[in-house]
Parts: structure tokens; C-alpha cells; sequence
């Protein structure tokens, strides 16, 4: 059973002569352990993709299946519980708490959904480490690079072990040697601890660290390529 499916996914912005169809129809379905980007030009419709799966805005038609059950048939409270329980947000903006320290900003979520603190430190602890950060981890975000915050909010969404990790751009704020760094890490945390991810881009430099990429052009899927070399890398 696929993590995350599409039916029929459309999207229109707005009704009439301006209506906007941001998302014509979009049929995709990503499978555990697998490491997707959406790539496309700015205004294709990746963002709306992405904040359709993640239920953060509802379809116009068609369906959102996340492990087998069908958010568009859930109530807006019901969809927040979905999300937090399954869901993994890492934005262009890292959002992270500037009075908070690493590992503060990396428990937060979790403290805020009610683990005990001890037990959300060291989930927090431990992913902080895992992406590099071990020494960084009372360091507020002001005291931390760009691709530093990053790596700080790929920690927070990783420790409340979500079913998948949803990126919309993670890498358009960075310069280009951090955006590389910033997709060698979605790839490592892909093939070495098998977690699930949905990345949108427009930059295809870091859309090539995902096994699959999946072109979107006028809010639609008009191709796909599967990276072959994958297998048995690293
Ligand atoms: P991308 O992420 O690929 O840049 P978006 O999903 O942000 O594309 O946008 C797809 C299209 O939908 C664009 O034409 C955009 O202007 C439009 N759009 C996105 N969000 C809204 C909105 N809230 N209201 C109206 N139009 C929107
Ligand atoms: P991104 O750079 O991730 O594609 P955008 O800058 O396109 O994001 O959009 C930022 C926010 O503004 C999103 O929530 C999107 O839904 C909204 N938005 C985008 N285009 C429009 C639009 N034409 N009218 C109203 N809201 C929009």
C-alpha cells in the first residue's frame, strides 16, 4: 500500500474569468522508502500538490489518499490530527523559533503534542545528531548558517517519526554548495534509514538526489523518470 496516492486531483483557485486550475488532474502514488520530487516551473502547481497532500488546503475534486485512508472524507480537526501524527513539514523558510535553541526548536512539536519532554530531548537529540548537528545543539537559529536551520528543521520533522516528509523548496534559500548539502542529507535520510519523502523543486540539480522525479507543468503530470542508478548506491 502506497504512503501517499492521488485521484483525480484537481485544484481551481478562485471561480469564472479568473478562475485559476492550478492542478489538472494529478495521479501519483509514492511508496514506503521511496525519495519523490515534483519538479516544475514556478507557477505549475508543486506547492498546491503539496499542500493538498498535506492537508493543509482541500481539493477541489478528486481524492488524497494517505496510507489508506481518504482525507478529503475527514473533518478539518480530524485531517490537523492526521497531519501531526503522519506528516513531516520542512519549508523554504526553516520557521524556526529564534529564542529556541536547536534542540528546544527540534522537541517543540513534540513537547506541544504532549511526550514528555525527557523522551521528546532525546528524539530531538538524536535526530539533531544523525543530520549533523551534534555540536550545534544549544545554538539559537541566529547563531546557525542557512543550511544549519535547515538541517534543524529536517531534524524537528523527523523526530516525531511521521509516515512522510513533505519539503516544498527546503533548498530556496540557500546558497548552492548548502542546497547540495541540504539534498545529500534528504537522499541519506532516504536510503540509509528508509524514510519516506516528497520533495518539490524547481531545480533540478536538486531534484536529481530523488529516485523518482516527477514533472509537473501547467498542473499537470507530463513526465516521469526514474533514476536507475539508485540501485546499489551508496
Ligand atoms: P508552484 O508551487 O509550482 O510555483 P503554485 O501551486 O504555488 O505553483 O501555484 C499554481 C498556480 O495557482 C499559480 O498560477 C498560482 O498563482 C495559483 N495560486 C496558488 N495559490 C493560489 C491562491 N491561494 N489563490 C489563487 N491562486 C493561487
Ligand atoms: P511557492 O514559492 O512555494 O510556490 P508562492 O509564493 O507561490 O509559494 O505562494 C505563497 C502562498 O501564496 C501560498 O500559500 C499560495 O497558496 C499563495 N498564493 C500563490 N499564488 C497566489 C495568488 N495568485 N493569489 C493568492 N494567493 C496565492
Amino acid at each position: 500500500q502506497p504512503i501517499v496516492s492521488t485521484q483525480d486531483l484537481t485544484k481551481v483557485y478562485g471561480h469564472g474569468a479568473t478562475a485559476v486550475h492550478a492542478l489538472r488532474g494529478i495521479n501519483l502514488a509514492i511508496q514506503p522508502g521511496e525519495f519523490v520530487a515534483v519538479m516544475g516551473p514556478s507557477g505549475c502547481g508543486k506547492s498546491t500538490l503539496l499542500h493538498l497532500i498535506g492537508g493543509l488546503d482541500r481539493p477541489t475534486s478528486g481524492k488524497v489518499m494517505i496510507e489508506g485512508e481518504d482525507l478529503t472524507r475527514l473533518n478539518d480537526d480530524q485531517v490537523t490530527a492526521l497531519r501531526r501524527r503522519k506528516m513531516g513539514f520542512v519549508f523554504q523558510f526553516f520557521n524556526l523559533i529564534p529564542v529556541l535553541n536547536a534542540l528546544e526548536n527540534a522537541a517543540l512539536p513534540m513537547i506541544l503534542d504532549g511526550m514528555r519532554p525527557n523522551e521528546a530531548y532525546q528524539r530531538a537529540r538524536e535526530w539533531l545528531e544523525r543530520v549533523g548537528l551534534g555540536p550545534r545543539l544549544t545554538h539559537r537559529p541566529s547563531e546557525l548558517s542557512g543550511g544549519e536551520q535547515q538541517r534543524v528543521a529536517i531534524a524537528r520533522a523527523l523526530a516525531s517519526e511521521p509516515s512522510i516528509i513533505l519539503a516544498d523548496e527546503p533548498t530556496g534559500n540557500l546558497d548552492s554548495r548548502a542546497s547540495e548539502e541540504i539534498a545529500m542529507l534528504l537522499r541519506q535520510i532516504s536510503s540509509e534509514w528508509g524514510r519516506t519523502i516528497l520533495l518539490v523543486t524547481h531545480d533540478p540539480r536538486i531534484a536529481a538526489y530523488a529516485d523518482r522525479i516527477v514533472f509537473l507543468k501547467d498542473g499537470q503530470i507530463v513526465d516521469e523518470t526514474i533514476m536507475e542508478s539508485r540501485n546499489g548506491d551508496e
